[in-house]
């Protein structure tokens, strides 16, 4: 008799969501989590003392009404906020407001020109059949060939954004419907940064308006805003575990999986790393794919074509992530004084333009930093005065292109290891410079602050090279060339019981359930 029904690895939003519907399914399910806390990438976490910050993802994308009802996610307290971002580029350009209220949003769009409505018009209608044809938000559902893409289209039109979404680049896109490079420089920029976050790539190489397509994706017209969560994007998670285990379900932090245990082709339990071993006839797997099936399962149950495929999977992530304990609210200069509303100072986009970004992501190639990087800079604690001390501020600051380690020069370990930090210090430094140079009480607010490489994500959450997505968005890790729960369309893995659940499966990344919906899912439909 085996020790539970299923066992979980990881306790990210995707393991926690697999553990959670196997639990309520009447499945004893236990989740194994190797850090002190669940959540991975959708936690929040108190830096320093008193200030809490959302340690990696920090805003809901719209999510499939399916999972958000079955999961409970609709009755989450937000925090409601009038202005979800303002994008500037900071050359003394007028600010664009997103307003939450789509009338409001639709005015002040005005202001920088029809073209720039009409234009954001054209775009998501450009998006429907992409959206349709990845299939982000579709829960129970397959990854589509390349043909199954295609028949997502209903007119000439359609066929042709299936085209952009498969071979074109985010500037073909963008420059098709918001041509003005300088008028639109902050609403290109945002939408270059938006799409690139989820690739290695410019925003001119072609393929990547597969990124664009993912990153503009919404569920349904009904769907369009995303959500802050109040106390942070961990509250998701921590709903998550006390549905699970409030339900029976058991979760273990502390406790890496080493193996994957096979016998006869098919899953017993697993290996920890303190060498005990806990048995299930199902092992939900939501770390990487790659991982799960390069490292975990002995190489011997994994046919060679198999594994050589999931070696093959592209992970360079290369941004900086940095969060600051601040002494109070930094106060921008002119021209941009609109920013020190506190309505306006949830999230502040200072993006670079898609030209300046292709540039600044051809210099990392070479190992160099950009002299001028890209800011998304949160401060939540202003709407969400729970997160930092009273008087005082946490805030974060997301930027690209951060060079991986493929592209930095050095031959000897040791050199690249100096230069590794060297470079992290540079970039740092670039973008706290940036931010002072429009508030400039910025740095002097500063009480501590830590900056997170994609090598210090990779270890702390094991994602190999820190790669969020767990495998990049690029047209070739996309539809059928994404696993689903039982691997490859058309190449499952041969293992019974063996299921795969994290970001890096279709439905990919993103705090978006689906990848943890549908491996639980498929046990359930394989047990009935
Ligand atoms: C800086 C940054 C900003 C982001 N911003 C957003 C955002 O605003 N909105 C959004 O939707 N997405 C955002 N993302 C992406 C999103 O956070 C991730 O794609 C998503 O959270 C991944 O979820 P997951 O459950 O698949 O994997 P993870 O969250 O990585 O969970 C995997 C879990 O497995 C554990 N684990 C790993 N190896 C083992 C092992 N051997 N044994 C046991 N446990 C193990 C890890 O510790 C981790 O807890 C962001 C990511 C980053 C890094």
């Amino acid at each position: 008799m085996a020790d539970y029904d299923a066992i979980v690895i990881g306790a990210g939003h995707n393991g926690l969501t697999a553990a959670t519907l196997l639990q309520r399914a009447g499945l004893s399910t236990l989740c194994l989590e190797s850090k002190l806390y669940a959540g991975g990438m959708a936690s929040t976490v108190e830096l320093f003392d008193g200030f809490k910050f959302e340690i990696a993802g920090s805003v809901q994308i719209p999510t499939s009404a399916t999972v958000s009802k079955e999961l409970g996610l609709d009755d989450l307290p937000t925090v409601d906020l009038d202005v979800m971002s303002v994008s500037l580029r900071g050359v003394g350009d007028d600010p664009l407001v997103y307003y939450t209220d789509p009338i409001k949003l639709m005015t002040h769009i005005e202001v920088h020109g029809a073209e720039a409505v009409n234009g954001m018009a054209g775009l998501m209608a450009w998006c429907k059949a992409p959206t349709r044809a990845l299939g982000r938000f579709d829960a129970g559902k397959p990854p589509k060939t390349l043909d199954e893409m295609y028949a997502c289209a209903t007119n000439e039109f359609e066929r042709s954004t299936i085209t952009d979404l498969l071979f074109g680049s985010v500037t073909d896109v963008l420059d098709r419907y918001l041509p003005d490079k300088e008028k639109h420089g902050a609403l290109r920029g945002m939408l270059a940064l938006l799409a690139v976050n989820t690739t290695y790539r410019g925003p001119a190489t072609p393929g990547t308006a597969a990124a664009l397509a993912y990153g503009f994706a919404v569920p349904d017209e009904n769907a369009l805003l995303v959500k802050k969560l109040r106390g942070g994007i961990g509250a998701l998670t921590s709903h998550l575990q006390d549905v699970f285990t409030s339900n029976g379900g058991e979760l273990r932090l502390r406790s890496k999986v080493d193996e994957i245990v096979v016998a006869d082709e098919r899953v017993t339990g697993v290996r920890l790393d303190d060498g005990t071993t806990v048995t299930a006839p199902v092992v939900v797997s939501a770390i990487a794919p790659d991982l799960t099936i390069t490292r975990l399962v002995d190489g011997a149950a994994v046919p060679a074509d198999i594994k050589e495929r999931f070696s093959r999977v592209d992970h360079r992530g290369s941004y900086l992530q940095m969060h600051f304990a601040l002494d109070g609210i930094p106060e921008f200069a002119p021209p941009y004084e609109l920013l020190n509303d506190p309505d306006m100072q949830s999230n502040i986009g200072i993006f670079s333009t898609p030209e300046e970004l292709q540039q600044q992501w051809e210099d990392c190639r070479r190992g160099i930093v950009p002299a001028d990087p890209a800011i998304a800079l949160q401060i939540p604690s202003v709407n969400d005065p729970g997160l930092a001390p009273p008087g005082k501020h946490a805030a974060s600051a997301f930027s690209l292109w951060f060079p991986p380690a493929d592209a930095r020069s050095g031959d000897s370990r040791e050199e690249t290891q100096s230069s590794y930090g060297e470079m992290k210090v540079e970039m740092g430094r670039r973008v706290i410079d940036k931010i002072t140079r429009l508030a400039p009480n910025f740095e002097s607010l500063i009480i501590r602050h830590t900056t997170f490489t994609p090598k210090h994500m990779g270890t702390m959450f094991g994602a190999p090279g820190g790669d969020y997505c767990h495998g990049l968005i690029h047209p070739d890790q996309i539809g059928i060339n994404r696993p689903g729960p039982k691997g490859y369309v058309g190449q499952p893995i041969p293992i019974d019981g063996l299921y795969l659940a994290s970001a890096g499966c279709h439905g990919g990344p993103g705090i978006t359930f689906i990848p943890g919906y549908n491996a639980a899912q498929a046990v359930l439909a394989e047990k009935a």
